[in-house]
């Protein structure tokens, strides 16, 4: 594949019709390398994010030997670029077939629960088919509800077992499995390292509660990237202060401690050039939109950085909204994106830290949706490991925003 210096030279070289998704493989390495070394755990990447087969090599390279996977389909697509990967069915409902190939096909052995209807079903699922023997290889992962008030997107509502059904969900599990552990997700995109502190005195009450040896504890993903007018503490702020509450934990003494990050590992990985096709106002009509990699621009206001990738620009920066390609009104990105006052159809525009939940979104729909993808060199618009960030001397680990 042809490697190009930055979304610039190819916007000059190829002044592509269609959108263009831009991947910077150092990046991805960069954040996988930063977790593996700093994380005081075990890191799994949350495939979701973005399914790249690509990016999971990278990662892979990187040393990130563990995948959560949350459906069979995800199962086969990372089974067939990792033979060696060790795959975690996270979704807590899963249908039968699913946890069937998972377990007999793909040698997953890693699932979880939040319900004792979901543990009967993995227990009878991966029971053997001639003596009905249960399975004895079986690591079990309970979920518990937690808040999501520190994160710009909740997953606290549809998952999860609430606390005061979680000693006896716990009980039950434990006589199924040598290997029980707690997980739980604070929302992603968590602004205060304070969410994994309540999560985790959460954990510390169901455990005391419970009264049962619990074998790890996942923390699940929500580790925030970088965005316009999102900027967070450091990661470390965040690992220190789980590894601290972590070691506090009522647990066996050797007790593992995982994390499941999606963004924080898959933002900076990608952007996007896109095409002014029109201009009205303040408004571009540009050639991605909800239906495409920008649906959570639309969907959720996001913030995402732009550039104008043109050399004859010289207004000052004014406040832009976008409409997508399709048909549908709601194909709307309110932004405001700033760029160029004099910006007009026919410009190309680069936006950025599209990695995670961008790339992996787009559809089909309307007909809109295809998109070349180029490797480029330069940095991404926006970083957290490329040492530009240095902690202030009075922030504090716990600063609430
Ligand atoms: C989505 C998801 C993740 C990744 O979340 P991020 O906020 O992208 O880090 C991790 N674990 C589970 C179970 C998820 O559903």
């Amino acid at each position: 594949m042809h490697i190009y210096p930055d979304a610039k030279t190819v916007a000059q070289a190829i002044a592509p019709d269609e959108p263009v998704i831009l991947n910077r493989p150092h990046a991805a390495r960069r954040a996988a390398a930063y977790f593996t070394d700093k994380f005081p755990g075990k890191v799994l990447y949350a495939v979701k994010a973005n399914p790249a087969p690509d990016l999971i090599q990278i990662l892979w390279d990187a040393g990130v030997t563990h995948y959560d996977v949350a459906s069979i389909a995800e199962v086969r697509l990372v089974r067939g670029i990792l033979p060696d990967a060790e795959l975690c069915f996270m979704h807590p409902i899963k249908t039968r077939g699913a946890i069937k190939e998972a377990y007999f096909t793909h040698g997953v052995k890693t699932f979880t629960l939040d319900s004792i209807e979901e543990l009967e079903k993995i227990v009878e699922v991966c029971s053997d088919p001639e003596t009905g023997e249960p399975a004895s290889d079986l690591r079990l992962l309970v979920r518990l509800r937690v808040s999501s008030e520190y994160s710009e997107l909740s997953l606290a509502s549809k998952f999860g077992c609430d606390l005061t059904d979680l000693p006896e969900l716990l009980h039950l599990t434990r006589q199924h499995c040598d290997w029980l552990g707690i997980c739980f997700h604070v929302g992603s995109q968590a602004m205060s390292p304070f969410a994994f502190v309540q999560a985790l005195d959460r954990t510390r009450a169901a455990i005391a509660q419970a009264s049962v040896v619990i074998d790890m504890i996942d923390v699940g993903g929500g580790f925030p990237s970088i965005y316009p007018d999102m900027e967070p503490p450091p990661l470390e702020d965040y690992f220190a202060i789980i590894h601290q509450h972590f070691e506090a934990l009522p647990i066996a003494y050797n007790a593992e401690l995982w994390c499941e990050p999606g963004r924080a590992l898959a933002a900076e990985y990608s952007s996007m050039i896109v095409k002014v096709e029109k201009r009205r106002g303040a408004e571009l009509y540009i050639n991605d939109g909800a239906y495409g990699a920008l649906y959570d621009a639309a969907h959720v206001a996001w913030r995402f950085p732009v550039a104008a990738l043109e050399d004859d620009l010289r207004d000052p920066l004014g406040d832009f909204a976008f409409y997508g390609p399709t048909c549908d009104d709601a194909d709307y990105m309110a932004g405001p994106f700033p760029l160029p006052g004099d910006i007009q159809a026919g410009d190309y525009i680069e936006i950025g830290m599209l990695g995670a939940y961008g790339a992996a979104m787009k559809t089909g729909f309307n007909g809109f949706g295809d998109a070349e993808v180029l490797v480029v060199e330069d940095e991404p618009m926006m970083s957290l490991f490329d040492g530009s960030r240095r902690r202030e001397a009075s922030d504090n680990v716990v600063s609430l925003r």
